[in-house]
Protein backbone atom coordinates (compact mmCIF):
# COMPACT_ATOMS: atom_id res chain seq x y z
CA UNK A 1 0.00 0.00 0.00
CA UNK A 2 1.43 3.22 -0.58
CA UNK A 3 2.29 5.37 1.89
CA UNK A 4 3.30 8.82 2.76
CA UNK A 5 6.25 9.00 0.56
CA UNK A 6 4.61 6.93 -2.36
CA UNK A 7 1.75 9.41 -2.63
CA UNK A 8 4.35 12.74 -1.61
CA UNK A 9 6.37 11.29 -5.04
CA UNK A 10 2.84 10.84 -7.19
CA UNK A 11 1.36 14.19 -6.00
CA UNK A 12 4.81 16.09 -6.65
CA UNK A 13 4.92 14.35 -10.83
CA UNK A 14 1.22 15.70 -10.80
CA UNK A 15 1.53 19.03 -9.67
CA UNK A 16 3.21 20.60 -12.63
CA UNK A 17 1.15 18.97 -14.63
CA UNK A 18 -2.20 19.40 -13.47
CA UNK A 19 -2.26 22.81 -11.71
CA UNK A 20 -4.48 25.48 -13.90
CA UNK A 21 -5.79 22.96 -16.20
CA UNK A 22 -9.18 22.63 -16.56
CA UNK A 23 -10.78 19.23 -16.94
CA UNK A 24 -12.93 18.42 -19.71
CA UNK A 25 -15.03 15.20 -20.77
CA UNK A 26 -14.40 13.50 -17.52
CA UNK A 27 -15.22 9.49 -17.78
CA UNK A 28 -16.10 7.39 -14.77
CA UNK A 29 -15.61 3.61 -15.99
CA UNK A 30 -16.25 1.87 -12.46
CA UNK A 31 -18.49 3.26 -9.48
CA UNK A 32 -17.46 0.75 -6.87
CA UNK A 33 -14.49 3.17 -5.79
CA UNK A 34 -16.71 6.06 -5.19
CA UNK A 35 -17.96 7.01 -1.80
CA UNK A 36 -20.07 9.66 -0.64
CA UNK A 37 -20.46 10.74 -4.08
CA UNK A 38 -22.81 9.80 -7.19
CA UNK A 39 -21.35 9.18 -10.44
CA UNK A 40 -23.51 11.71 -11.97
CA UNK A 41 -22.46 14.18 -9.15
CA UNK A 42 -19.03 13.21 -9.75
CA UNK A 43 -19.02 13.89 -13.23
CA UNK A 44 -21.42 16.97 -13.50
CA UNK A 45 -18.90 18.70 -10.82
CA UNK A 46 -16.02 17.76 -12.78
CA UNK A 47 -16.23 18.56 -15.78
CA UNK A 48 -15.08 22.41 -16.91
CA UNK A 49 -13.62 22.57 -13.55
CA UNK A 50 -10.04 23.99 -12.94
CA UNK A 51 -7.93 22.02 -10.66
CA UNK A 52 -6.43 24.90 -8.37
CA UNK A 53 -3.93 22.25 -5.83
CA UNK A 54 -2.80 19.20 -5.80
CA UNK A 55 -1.73 18.01 -2.27
CA UNK A 56 -1.27 15.30 -0.26
CA UNK A 57 -2.79 14.72 2.94
CA UNK A 58 -1.86 11.02 4.57
CA UNK A 59 -1.42 8.50 2.32
CA UNK A 60 -4.31 10.27 0.02
CA UNK A 61 -4.17 12.57 -2.92
CA UNK A 62 -6.13 15.40 -2.84
CA UNK A 63 -6.97 17.81 -5.69
CA UNK A 64 -8.66 21.40 -4.97
CA UNK A 65 -10.98 22.39 -7.76
CA UNK A 66 -11.95 25.87 -8.40
CA UNK A 67 -15.26 25.00 -7.16
CA UNK A 68 -14.45 24.86 -3.70
CA UNK A 69 -14.67 20.61 -4.10
CA UNK A 70 -11.62 18.86 -2.92
CA UNK A 71 -11.10 15.03 -5.35
CA UNK A 72 -9.80 13.26 -2.74
CA UNK A 73 -8.04 9.76 -4.32
CA UNK A 74 -6.62 7.03 -2.18
CA UNK A 75 -4.65 4.79 -4.49
CA UNK A 76 -4.23 1.67 -1.92
CA UNK A 77 -2.38 -1.21 -3.38
CA UNK A 78 -3.19 -1.29 -7.20
CA UNK A 79 -4.00 2.07 -8.03
CA UNK A 80 -1.97 4.71 -9.82
CA UNK A 81 -2.12 8.52 -11.29
CA UNK A 82 -0.98 9.05 -14.26
CA UNK A 83 -0.86 11.72 -16.92
CA UNK A 84 -0.73 10.69 -20.93
CA UNK A 85 -0.02 13.23 -23.75
CA UNK A 86 -1.38 11.40 -26.01
CA UNK A 87 -4.46 9.22 -26.65
CA UNK A 88 -4.56 5.75 -24.24
CA UNK A 89 -3.26 2.54 -25.62
CA UNK A 90 -6.35 -0.25 -25.12
CA UNK A 91 -3.70 -1.91 -22.37
CA UNK A 92 -3.62 2.22 -20.78
CA UNK A 93 -7.19 2.22 -20.50
CA UNK A 94 -7.96 -1.38 -19.79
CA UNK A 95 -8.00 -0.31 -15.32
CA UNK A 96 -9.03 3.16 -15.91
CA UNK A 97 -11.93 3.95 -13.43
CA UNK A 98 -11.80 7.56 -14.03
CA UNK A 99 -10.42 9.46 -16.84
CA UNK A 100 -10.65 13.16 -18.15
CA UNK A 101 -9.20 15.52 -20.21
CA UNK A 102 -7.30 18.65 -19.00
CA UNK A 103 -6.29 20.18 -22.67
CA UNK A 104 -4.16 20.09 -25.28
CA UNK A 105 -4.89 16.46 -25.85
CA UNK A 106 -3.50 15.35 -22.75
CA UNK A 107 -5.36 13.20 -20.39
CA UNK A 108 -5.05 12.69 -16.32
CA UNK A 109 -5.60 9.13 -15.38
CA UNK A 110 -6.66 7.01 -12.17
CA UNK A 111 -6.31 3.27 -12.65
CA UNK A 112 -6.37 0.56 -10.00
CA UNK A 113 -6.19 -3.22 -11.59
CA UNK A 114 -8.24 -4.37 -8.04
CA UNK A 115 -10.30 -1.16 -7.56
CA UNK A 116 -8.83 -1.32 -3.70
CA UNK A 117 -8.45 1.95 -3.69
CA UNK A 118 -10.95 4.85 -3.14
CA UNK A 119 -12.44 8.22 -4.79
CA UNK A 120 -13.93 10.72 -2.34
CA UNK A 121 -15.79 14.27 -3.35
CA UNK A 122 -15.98 16.33 -0.59
CA UNK A 123 -17.15 20.46 -0.08
CA UNK A 124 -15.33 22.84 2.21
CA UNK A 125 -17.42 21.24 5.28
CA UNK A 126 -16.67 17.28 3.91
CA UNK A 127 -12.94 18.42 3.65
CA UNK A 128 -13.13 19.44 7.16
CA UNK A 129 -14.54 16.54 8.80
CA UNK A 130 -12.31 14.74 6.93
CA UNK A 131 -9.20 16.01 7.84
CA UNK A 132 -9.68 16.05 11.21
CA UNK A 133 -10.02 12.45 11.55
CA UNK A 134 -6.34 12.24 10.70
CA UNK A 135 -3.47 12.83 12.77
CA UNK A 136 -0.45 14.91 12.24
CA UNK A 137 1.51 15.08 9.19
CA UNK A 138 5.02 13.89 10.14
CA UNK A 139 7.32 15.93 8.39
CA UNK A 140 5.55 19.56 8.92
CA UNK A 141 7.94 21.64 10.37
CA UNK A 142 6.05 22.28 13.75
CA UNK A 143 5.89 18.58 14.49
CA UNK A 144 8.67 18.24 17.38
CA UNK A 145 9.21 15.38 19.03
CA UNK A 146 7.03 17.00 21.92
CA UNK A 147 3.74 16.22 19.49
CA UNK A 148 5.33 13.08 18.60
CA UNK A 149 5.45 12.10 22.18
CA UNK A 150 1.60 13.20 22.63
CA UNK A 151 0.56 11.29 19.97
CA UNK A 152 2.13 8.02 20.82
CA UNK A 153 2.05 8.19 24.74
CA UNK A 154 -1.59 7.49 26.23
CA UNK A 155 -1.94 3.60 24.62
CA UNK A 156 -0.87 0.24 25.86
CA UNK A 157 -0.81 -0.81 21.93
CA UNK A 158 2.24 -1.94 20.64
CA UNK A 159 4.47 1.40 20.10
CA UNK A 160 4.02 -0.27 15.86
CA UNK A 161 0.34 -0.24 15.97
CA UNK A 162 0.36 2.88 17.34
CA UNK A 163 2.49 4.12 14.50
CA UNK A 164 0.59 3.17 12.19
CA UNK A 165 -2.81 4.17 13.34
CA UNK A 166 -3.91 6.97 10.85
CA UNK A 167 -5.74 9.02 14.03
CA UNK A 168 -2.46 9.22 15.58
CA UNK A 169 -0.10 9.99 12.85
CA UNK A 170 -0.65 10.65 9.44
CA UNK A 171 0.78 8.42 5.92
CA UNK A 172 3.11 5.92 8.57
CA UNK A 173 2.30 2.27 6.84
CA UNK A 174 4.00 -1.43 7.56
CA UNK A 175 6.47 -0.34 5.54
CA UNK A 176 7.99 2.82 7.53
CA UNK A 177 6.87 1.79 10.77
CA UNK A 178 9.40 -1.39 10.49
CA UNK A 179 11.68 0.75 9.25
CA UNK A 180 11.45 3.51 11.81
CA UNK A 181 11.74 1.04 14.70
CA UNK A 182 14.47 -0.97 13.62
CA UNK A 183 16.95 2.56 12.62
CA UNK A 184 15.67 3.72 16.27
CA UNK A 185 16.60 -0.20 17.92
CA UNK A 186 13.15 0.24 19.90
CA UNK A 187 11.51 -3.56 19.90
CA UNK A 188 8.15 -2.86 17.59
CA UNK A 189 6.37 -4.92 20.47
CA UNK A 190 6.63 -2.58 23.15
CA UNK A 191 3.23 -0.87 24.86
CA UNK A 192 3.78 2.62 23.89
CA UNK A 193 2.96 3.73 26.95
CA UNK A 194 6.16 2.43 28.06
CA UNK A 195 8.66 4.17 25.85
CA UNK A 196 10.86 6.38 27.62
CA UNK A 197 11.04 9.74 26.98
CA UNK A 198 14.77 9.36 25.09
CA UNK A 199 13.49 6.89 22.99
CA UNK A 200 10.50 8.52 21.69
CA UNK A 201 12.80 11.61 20.98
CA UNK A 202 14.94 9.02 19.00
CA UNK A 203 11.78 7.17 16.77
CA UNK A 204 10.58 11.10 16.32
CA UNK A 205 13.72 12.03 14.71
CA UNK A 206 14.32 7.98 12.86
CA UNK A 207 10.45 8.21 11.71
CA UNK A 208 11.15 11.99 10.07
CA UNK A 209 14.51 10.34 8.79
CA UNK A 210 12.90 7.76 6.97
CA UNK A 211 10.15 9.24 5.52
CA UNK A 212 12.41 11.59 3.98
CA UNK A 213 14.76 9.17 2.62
CA UNK A 214 12.37 7.04 0.80
CA UNK A 215 10.53 10.44 -0.66
CA UNK A 216 14.37 11.24 -2.12
CA UNK A 217 14.31 7.47 -3.64
CA UNK A 218 10.89 8.00 -4.86
CA UNK A 219 9.03 5.63 -3.03
CA UNK A 220 9.57 1.77 -2.38
CA UNK A 221 8.07 -0.65 -4.99
CA UNK A 222 7.19 -3.86 -3.85
CA UNK A 223 4.54 -4.85 -6.59
CA UNK A 224 2.30 -2.77 -7.76
CA UNK A 225 3.34 1.16 -6.55
CA UNK A 226 4.28 3.64 -9.29
CA UNK A 227 5.47 7.54 -9.66
CA UNK A 228 3.26 9.77 -11.16
CA UNK A 229 5.16 9.19 -14.32
CA UNK A 230 4.75 5.06 -14.20
CA UNK A 231 8.00 4.22 -13.16
CA UNK A 232 9.19 2.06 -9.89
CA UNK A 233 11.18 4.21 -6.92
CA UNK A 234 14.28 2.92 -5.96
CA UNK A 235 13.78 2.59 -1.89
CA UNK A 236 13.02 -1.20 -1.89
CA UNK A 237 16.98 -1.60 -2.21
CA UNK A 238 18.01 0.34 0.96
CA UNK A 239 15.00 -1.14 3.25
CA UNK A 240 16.75 -2.34 6.15
CA UNK A 241 14.12 -4.92 7.82
CA UNK A 242 10.61 -4.73 5.80
CA UNK A 243 10.59 -7.98 3.75
CA UNK A 244 13.56 -9.23 4.52
CA UNK A 245 13.07 -11.90 7.25
CA UNK A 246 15.73 -14.82 7.91
CA UNK A 247 18.24 -12.52 6.20
CA UNK A 248 21.39 -11.36 8.14
CA UNK A 249 20.75 -7.26 10.15
CA UNK A 250 22.80 -5.26 7.88
CA UNK A 251 24.17 -3.52 11.38
CA UNK A 252 25.21 -7.10 13.35
CA UNK A 253 24.69 -10.07 11.31
CA UNK A 254 21.71 -11.64 13.26
CA UNK A 255 18.98 -13.23 11.60
CA UNK A 256 15.93 -10.95 11.15
CA UNK A 257 12.88 -12.33 12.45
CA UNK A 258 8.95 -11.94 11.39
CA UNK A 259 5.90 -12.02 13.18
CA UNK A 260 2.68 -11.79 12.34
CA UNK A 261 1.63 -11.36 16.63
CA UNK A 262 1.70 -7.40 16.48
CA UNK A 263 -1.07 -6.47 14.75
CA UNK A 264 -1.32 -8.98 11.90
CA UNK A 265 0.70 -7.61 9.30
CA UNK A 266 4.86 -9.04 9.05
CA UNK A 267 6.55 -7.30 11.06
CA UNK A 268 10.19 -8.10 10.48
CA UNK A 269 12.94 -7.11 13.51
CA UNK A 270 16.28 -7.47 14.72
CA UNK A 271 15.88 -9.56 17.74
CA UNK A 272 19.57 -8.14 18.94
CA UNK A 273 19.41 -3.96 17.72
CA UNK A 274 16.14 -4.01 18.85
CA UNK A 275 15.81 -6.38 21.52
CA UNK A 276 15.84 -4.75 24.53
CA UNK A 277 14.83 -1.11 26.10
CA UNK A 278 18.46 0.98 25.49
ZN1 LIG B 1 20.90 -6.38 14.27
Amino acid sequence: MPELPEVETIVRDLRPRLTGRKLSTPHLHRTDVLRRVSRQRLIRTLDRNRIGTVARRAKHVVIGLASGHRLVIQPRMTGSLLVYERRLTAEQRRYAVLDAGIGGGARFVYRDVRRLGTIWLLDERGWQTYTARIGPEPLDDDFDADRFATQMTGTHQAIKKALMDQRRLAGVGNIYANEALFRAGIDPSRPAARLRRTELEWLHHHVREVLEAAIAARGTTVRDYRTGTGQSGSYQDLLQVYGRGGEPCRRCGARLVTTHEIDGRATTFCWRCQGKPR
